[in-house]
């Protein structure tokens, strides 16, 4: 099995190479495909796994393809994580794996002004990985519009409800557009987790490693 034989594209095959990335992990052997496809996926899979580029290179892939341009605060995927650290681990993963596709990518949480963030922001950013509350806030100022949204991934989401984000996400998906992609990723599977899936996912490919 080669990432090239999941249908990745050159300029992400190019990056892989030079990662001496050589075979896709079971998580990834499992969501490329899926999240290519345009499906919803259910993944049980803790750090270390390689879940990050699991969900990062084919969507960069479905961005590059749609080749649509980015309005004004608009943001066309949405990753959600825990913290200000991962956020910034996810959004230099996407970086990193899509230096030569012209796409932008950016990291927002709470803990520093928002104001430089909102100022990023009216660009219109492709890939926007953040954390709940501080999103919440940009969204009610107006600063992120979802009516480009295609995609929201929900990474952690297992921690995210432990820190007491529920209320947050239920705002968030409540805001977001209904037609979209979904993809949610959680080391465990409690009964809160199962039904958020249930509330959110469509016809989920499931993956456990
Ligand atoms: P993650 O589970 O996404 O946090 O990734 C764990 C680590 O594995 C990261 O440091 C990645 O750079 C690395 N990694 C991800 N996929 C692969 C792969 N297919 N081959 C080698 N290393 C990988």
């Amino acid at each position: 099995m080669t990432f090239a034989s999941l249908g990745l594209i050159d300029p992400l095959l190019l990056v892989l190479e030079q990662l001496a990335y050589h075979t896709p992990t079971p998580v990834q052997q499992q969501a490329i495909p899926a999240v290519l496809a345009g499906r919803d996926l259910m993944a049980a899979a803790q750090t270390g796994t390689g879940k990050t580029a699991g969900f990062a290179l084919p969507l960069l892939q479905r961005l590059a393809a749609a080749n649509q341009p980015v309005a004004a605060n608009s943001i066309r995927v949405l990753v959600l994580v825990p913290t200000r650290e991962l956020a910034e681990q996810v959004y230099e993963s996407f970086r990193g794996y899509g230096q030569h596709l012209p796409l932008r990518s950016y990291a927002v949480y709470g803990g520093v002004s928002i104001n430089p963030q909102m100022m990023k922001l009216r660009k219109g950013i492709d890939v926007l990985v953040a954390t709940p509350g501080r999103l919440l806030d940009l969204y009610r100022q107006n600063a992120v519009k979802f009516n480009q949204l295609q995609t929201l991934v929900l990474d952690e989401a297992d921690r995210m409800l432990d820190l007491g984000f529920s209320r947050e996400l239920d705002a968030v998906f409540a805001a977001l557009p209904k037609r979209r992609q979904t993809l949610l990723f959680s080391a465990t599977f409690s009964a809160e987790i199962r039904s958020m899936a249930g509330a959110m996912l469509v016809d989920p490919v499931s993956i456990e490693i």
